[in-house]
C-alpha cells in the first residue's frame, strides 16, 4: 500500500485521493463464491484482496433457503453423482456445457463434506449425518424417484455456509476491503486485465489495485426487475464492468422466476417447502401441478412450474381480489415440522405476507430469482471473449465465479440448490487454477499513470451530475420495463417494444441528477453507479431474449415454442459498450463429458 497521491487533472471537477496497492489475486465480491474463492487462495500462499461493498456475512448468499446438492446419498435413496448430472442437464435444457456439469456434480461430493468439516452446522439424520430433502428437478435414474439430494442446514443453509466461509479467510488472514465498492477493471491495450479501482465509501479515497488476477464474484443482477428475490446489493457489478471492458456476456435470456415469491413483497418462500410436503392451488381449491407434471408435480423443474402459475393465473383462476396469484399450503405438514425444518419461513410469511402457516396458505407468485447468464468462463473460471481470435480466448488476468459467471452449468435453467453447489465448486476451481499459474515470486509489472483515469472521470461525472431526471425514476423506468418486456411469456412484438424502451432508458442515463455530491456515504453516488451496471445488462438481456427465435428453460416464446435444437443450440454473446448497439456472438454448447465414465446425456424431450 502506498501514501495517498493527490490526482487532480482539467477533465475533473475534483480532486481525488487515490491510494495504491499490490496482490497476487483481487477477488471483487464476498458472498460464497468470492469467500471460497479468497480462503483457497491465501491458503495456497497467495496474496489475496478481498473488496465487498457490505460487510462479507450481508451478501445475497446469506439468504439462501433451501440446501446445497450433493449425491451423498444419506437418506438411503441409492442417489449418484450420475444421476445428478443427468438431471442437472436436462434441468438446462441442454444448454449446459457436460464437461463442467460433470465437474460440478462429481467435485459436489468432496465439496460438501469440506464444508461440513469447516464447520458449517448442517441439520442431521437420525444416525447424524447430513439431512437432505427432495427439491424439484432433482431424482433417481432419470427421473424414476425423487432424490433426497439438498443438504439443509434447517432452511437456513446460506447462512450457515457463508458465516463459515468468512471465519475460514480470517484464519487464512485474507486482506479485506469491507465496504469499498469496486468501480471498474483496468484492461491493458492488449486486452489483459491488470487490476481493478474502488472507492472506500466511508471517505471516498480511491483504491488502486494492481493485480496478477482480478475475480469477479459479485453475484447476480436481479434488481434489474420491479420485483426479485435478491438483495437490494444484487446490481450486477462485475456484469457491468465487463461490458465496459468490452467482454460481451453469455445467455443474457435466461432468467429464473422462482414460483413462490410472496405475493407483493417478492421474497422468497424455498422451494424447501415444497420438498417437505407442501404444494399449489388454485381459485378453485386444485392441486394444479397434478395436471402439468403428472409425475414430479409440484417438484417439477422451476421454470416449469412458474409457467403452470402463470396460465392458471392468465385464465381466471388466480386468487385475491385481483385473481393475481395462487396459494402454497403446508397447514397438512406436522407442526414439529415446520418448526424444526422451516422455521425461517414460518418467520417471513407471518412478516410479509401477514399469515400463520400452521393455519393459512401462503399467497404466491412467480418472482425474479437467478440470472442464468453471466460473464462467460471455461471450467477453469478463467473469463473468454468470443469476439477475440476463437470462442475460447482467455482474457489474461481475469477469472469470473458464481452468480455473476456463465460456466455454463445451468444452462437455461437452473435446479434449485444447485447455485451453492456452484459457488463452493468453482470458487474452489479457481483456487487451484491460480495456484498452478501465479508465480507468488513474480513481480508486478507496473500500471501506467493513467490507469485510474476511466473509472475517476466516471465517478466525476456522476458525482456532480446535473440533469432533470433522478437515480430513482431511470431505475423505475428500467425495471418496469425489463417486468413488463421480458417476464415469463414472451413474444416477438413485445420484446421488440422492451427492446425501444429500454434503449429509452438507457439514454436517460445521460440526463441523470445526483443531489450529493459529497464523498463520505454517498449512497446517491452509489446507486448511480449500480444503475449504470443494471442498465448495460437490461439491455443486453432483453436483445438476447429477442434475438433467440426458440422457447428453451426459462425462455418461453410464444411464437416458438418449441426448442430448435438445429439452429438454437448454442451460446449467445451479447455486448454492448454505448447501450445502445449491441453485437451478436455464439460459442458452440460443450455436449462432451470431461471423462469416459458417464456417457453424454443424449438431447431429448424435457418433460416431467
Ligand atoms: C432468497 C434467495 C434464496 C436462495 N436459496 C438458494 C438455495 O437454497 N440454494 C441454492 O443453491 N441457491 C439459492 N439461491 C441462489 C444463490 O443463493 C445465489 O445465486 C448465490 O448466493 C450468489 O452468490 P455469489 O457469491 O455469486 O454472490 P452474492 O452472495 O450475491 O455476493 C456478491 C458479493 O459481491 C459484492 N459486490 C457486488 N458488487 C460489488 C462492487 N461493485 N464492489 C464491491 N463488492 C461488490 C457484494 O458485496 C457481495 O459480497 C437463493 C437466492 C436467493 C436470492
Amino acid at each position: 500500500m502506498t501514501d495517498a497521491k493527490i490526482i487532480q487533472n482539467k477533465n475533473l471537477k475534483s480532486e481525488y485521493k487515490i491510494i495504491d496497492h499490490e496482490y497476487d489475486v483481487v477477488i471483487v465480491g464476498a458472498g460464497g463464491a468470492g469467500l471460497r474463492a479468497a480462503l483457497g487462495m491465501s491458503a495456497a500462499g497467495l496474496s489475496t484482496a478481498c473488496i465487498s461493498k457490505v460487510f462479507p456475512t450481508r451478501s445475497h448468499t446469506v439468504a439462501a433457503q433451501g440446501g446445497i446438492s450433493a449425491a451423498l446419498g444419506n437418506m438411503g435413496d441409492g442417489d449418484h453423482w450420475k444421476h445428478h448430472v443427468y438431471d442437472t442437464v436436462k434441468g438446462s435444457d441442454w444448454l449446459g456445457d457436460q464437461d463442467a456439469i460433470e465437474y460440478m456434480c462429481r467435485e459436489a461430493i468432496p465439496s460438501v463434506i469440506e464444508l461440513e468439516h469447516m464447520g458449517v452446522p448442517f441439520s442431521r439424520t437420525e444416525n447424524g449425518s447430513i439431512y437432505q430433502r427432495l427439491f424439484g428437478g432433482h431424482t433417481i435414474e432419470k427421473g424414476k424417484a425423487m432424490a433426497n439430494r439438498a443438504c439443509a442446514a434447517a432452511d437456513r443453509t446460506g447462512h450457515a455456509i457463508l458465516h463459515t466461509l468468512y471465519q475460514q479467510c480470517l484464519k487464512h488472514k485474507t486482506k479485506f476491503f469491507i465496504e469499498y465498492f469496486a468501480i471498474d477493471l483496468i484492461m491493458d491495450d492488449d486486452g489483459s486485465c491488470r487490476g481493478v479501482t474502488a472507492l472506500c465509501l466511508e471517505n471516498g479515497v480511491i483504491h488502486r489495485f494492481s493485480a496478477k488476477t482480478v475475480v469477479l464474484a459479485t453475484g447476480g443482477y436481479g434488481r434489474a426487475f420491479a420485483t426479485c428475490t435478491g438483495a437490494h446489493t444484487c446490481t450486477g457489478d462485475g456484469g457491468g464492468m465487463a461490458l465496459r471492458a468490452g467482454i460481451p456476456l453469455q445467455d443474457m435470456e435466461f432468467i429464473q422466476f422462482h414460483p413462490t415469491g410472496i405475493h407483493g413483497a417478492g421474497c422468497l418462500i424455498t422451494e424447501g417447502v415444497r420438498g417437505e410436503g407442501g404444494y399449489l392451488l388454485n381459485s378453485e381449491g386444485e392441486r394444479f401441478m397434478e395436471r402439468y407434471a403428472p409425475n414430479a408435480k409440484d417438484l417439477a423443474s422451476r421454470d416449469v412450474v412458474s409457467r403452470a402459475m402463470t396460465i392458471e393465473i392468465n385464465e381466471g383462476r388466480g386468487i385475491g381480489p385481483n385473481k393475481d396469484h395462487v396459494h402454497l399450503t403446508i397447514t397438512h405438514l406436522d407442526p414439529e415440522v415446520i418448526e424444526k425444518r422451516l422455521p425461517g419461513i414460518k418467520e417471513s410469511s407471518r412478516i410479509f405476507a401477514g399469515v400463520d402457516v400452521m393455519k393459512e396458505p401462503i399467497p404466491v407468485t412467480p418472482t425474479v430469482h437467478y440470472n442464468m447468464g453471466g460473464i462467460p468462463t471455461n471450467i477453469h473460471c478463467e473469463v473468454v471473449n468470443p469476439t477475440h481470435k476463437d470462442p475460447n480466448s482467455v482474457v489474461p488476468g481475469l477469472m469470473a465465479i458464481g452468480e455473476a459467471a456463465c460456466v455454463s452449468v445451468h444452462g437455461a435453467n437452473r435446479l434449485g440448490t444447485n447455485s451453492l453447489l456452484d459457488l463452493v465448486v468453482f470458487g474452489r476451481a479457481a483456487s487451484i487454477q491460480a495456484k498452478k499459474t501465479i508465480d507468488p515470486e513474480s513481480k508486478h509489472k507496473p500500471l501506467p499513470e493513467d490507469s485510474a483515469d476511466y473509472s475517476l472521470s466516471r465517478l466525476d461525472r456522476l458525482r456532480h451530475a446535473n440533469g432533470s431526471l433522478s437515480t430513482a425514476e431511470i431505475r423505475g423506468h428500467m425495471q418496469g420495463t425489463m417486468q413488463r418486456y421480458c417476464s415469463v411469456f414472451r413474444t416477438d412484438k413485445l420484446m421488440a417494444e422492451g427492446v425501444k424502451e429500454i434503449k429509452v432508458a438507457a439514454a436517460n442515463l445521460k440526463n441523470i441528477r445526483l443531489n450529493d455530491r459529497s464523498l463520505i456515504w454517498n449512497t446517491d453516488l452509489v446507486e448511480a453507479l449500480e444503475l449504470e451496471n443494471l442498465m448495460g445488462q437490461s439491455v443486453v438481456t432483453l436483445t438476447s431474449a429477442l434475438n433467440r427465435k426458440e422457447s428453451r428453460g426459462a425462455h418461453s416464446h410464444d411464437d416458438y415454442p418449441d426448442r430448435d435444437d438445429t439452429d438454437w443450440l448454442k451460446h449467445s454473446l451479447v455486448g454492448t459498450t454505448d447501450l445502445q448497439k449491441c453485437t451478436i456472438t455464439y460459442r458452440p454448447v460443450i455436449m462432451k463429458t470431461l471423462t469416459d465414465e458417464i456417457e453424454t446425456v443424449p438431447l431429448a424431450k424435457r418433460v416431467y
